[in-house]
Parts: C-alpha cells; sequence; structure tokens
C-alpha cells in the first residue's frame, strides 16, 4: 500500500461524495474539496472533506451507513485494503 497523492486527478476520481455514510451537512462544509479542485490539492492547510484516505478521516461524517470505497479506482491504484477512511485515519 502507498500513500494516496493529493491530487486534482484522484479528487476527481473519489467516489466519496456519493456514498450513503457521506452527510448533506458533509455536502455543505466541502467547499474546501471544491477549491482544492481549482486551487493546489497538496496545500495541507486545506481538509477536501472528500477523498479521506488521503486527508484524513472527516469532520461531518460519523456514522457508517455503507462505504462505496471498493468501486473506486483510487482505492485499487494504491493497493488500499480498507474502508471507511472518513471515519478513522487510515480506513477501519
Ligand atoms: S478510496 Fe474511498 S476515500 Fe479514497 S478516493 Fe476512493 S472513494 Fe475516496
Ligand atoms: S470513505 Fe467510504 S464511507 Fe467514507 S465517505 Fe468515502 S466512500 Fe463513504
Amino acid at each position: 500500500m502507498s500513500e494516496v497523492e493529493k491530487t486534482r486527478e484522484n479528487l476527481l476520481k473519489c467516489r466519496c461524495k456519493s456514498c450513503p455514510s457521506y452527510t448533506f451537512a458533509c455536502k455543505l462544509s466541502a467547499m474546501p474539496g471544491n477549491i482544492i479542485l481549482l486551487m493546489d490539492a497538496k496545500d495541507d492547510r486545506l481538509h477536501a472533506e472528500t477523498m479521506f484516505c488521503a486527508y484524513g478521516k472527516s469532520q461531518c461524517i460519523s456514522d457508517e451507513k455503507g462505504c462505496i470505497c471498493p468501486d473506486c479506482e483510487v482505492l485499487e491504484e494504491y493497493g488500499l485494503e480498507k474502508t471507511y477512511y472518513c471515519l478513522e485515519n487510515g480506513g477501519k
């Protein structure tokens, strides 16, 4: 397993925003992710509130309602083996 790079390409591949665990409140606070898409995904001051396998756990997701990471290209490309990266740094 290698560390997921905070790139615009990976952000676009991330499936989190289509996931049942991704709450409406989180959609509202995902603005940084949208800004990152326009600017620099590597800026460590910003948390994308998506692509949690790279940015670490979420500030706004707390319930397991299903995880679609297994359907994501990033998971396969980086050899990730866990799910729920939004709930625990490094996944569960
Ligand atoms: S593996 Fe999961 S957290 Fe990581 S980019 Fe894909 S959907 Fe997002
Ligand atoms: S890490 Fe998994 S459970 Fe969390 S938002 Fe992304 S796809 Fe959904």
